[in-house]
């Protein structure tokens, strides 16, 4: 069984994130880039899978410039046997993501296709549902356990207030959720290794797919700063400024 990961390359998550001066955009100016955390955990499963005997082969794609080479590399030395890059120039709209990853769908025929529920860099949670849409393939989101048997899947859903379980015939769709696994650090062996594994390049236009956009950013701003707290006296004095001052009760 082929599985197939999709990896994002964002700002690594403790990164604390500016907006440019003039709020076009955040600044990725001299900024750590890393995988997505919830694509960490989708090649986690992956390899778990392949380690499990269930999987025979485990390929990471992401889609976006050069840069994003990197992430492969993290993905192939955490565990994936081969890479895939479609070259975009800059980062792409969740729909256009989602038809490059169709189009690498139909190249691949993958029995297993693997997303982050969310990329943390647009918070969109958009691409593995437009993906689902687009291939006509099952799709079971935010997934906390998966279980392959024979030809079906059991997914097993964090949503609102409990779990839900659905078995999807495969080829499927999964996306995941934090508590899926916890993702392994890489090796310093394996990251050696992962410099040999084969990666390859793909235009958009290899793929039948043409790069439109919908969507214009118009600004990016940082939240309002927090005031300054105060301590009050007494009980009196809370209730007093609540009303006259704050004006919330
Ligand atoms: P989003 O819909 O942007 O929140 O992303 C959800 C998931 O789609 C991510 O966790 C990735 O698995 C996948 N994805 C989104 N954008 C890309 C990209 N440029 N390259 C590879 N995978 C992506």
């Amino acid at each position: 069984m082929k599985v197939l990961v999709a990896v994002k390359r964002v700002v690594d998550y403790n990164v604390k994130v500016r907006a440019k001066a003039d709020g076009s955009d955040v600044d990725l100016n001299n900024v750590k880039m890393s995988i997505n955390p919830f694509c960490e955990i989708a090649v986690e499963e992956a390899v778990r899978l392949k380690e499990a005997g269930t999987a025979t082969e485990v390929i990471a794609v992401s889609i976006g410039d050069k840069a994003c080479q990197e992430q492969i590399r993290t993905a192939l030395a955490l565990g994936a046997d081969r890479g895939i890059q479609v070259e975009t120039e800059g980062s792409v709209e969740p729909l256009v993501v989602a038809k490059l990853l169709k189009g690498v769908v139909e190249k691949e025929q993958p029995q297993l296709v693997i997303l982050g529920k969310q990329s943390i860099d647009g918070d969109n949670n958009q691409t593995g549902q437009m993906l689902g849409a687009l291939t006509n393939m099952p799709q079971g989101t935010f997934a906390s356990e998966i279980a392959v048997d024979g030809d079906k899947l059991s997914v097993t859903r964090e949503v609102d207030g409990g779990l839900q379980t659905l078995s999807l015939n495969m080829p499927a769709i999964v996306t995941s959720d934090l508590r899926l696994n916890e993702p392994r650090y890489a090796s310093l062996p394996n990251i050696m290794k992962a410099k040999k594994k084969p990666l390859d390049v793909y235009s958009p236009a290899d793929l039948g797919v043409e790069v439109t956009t919908h969507l214009t950013q118009v600004s990016v701003e940082p939240p309002a700063e927090r005031q300054a707290g105060i301590k009050v006296e007494s009980v009196d004095e809370l209730v007093d400024k609540l009303k006259n001052e704050a004006k919330v009760i």
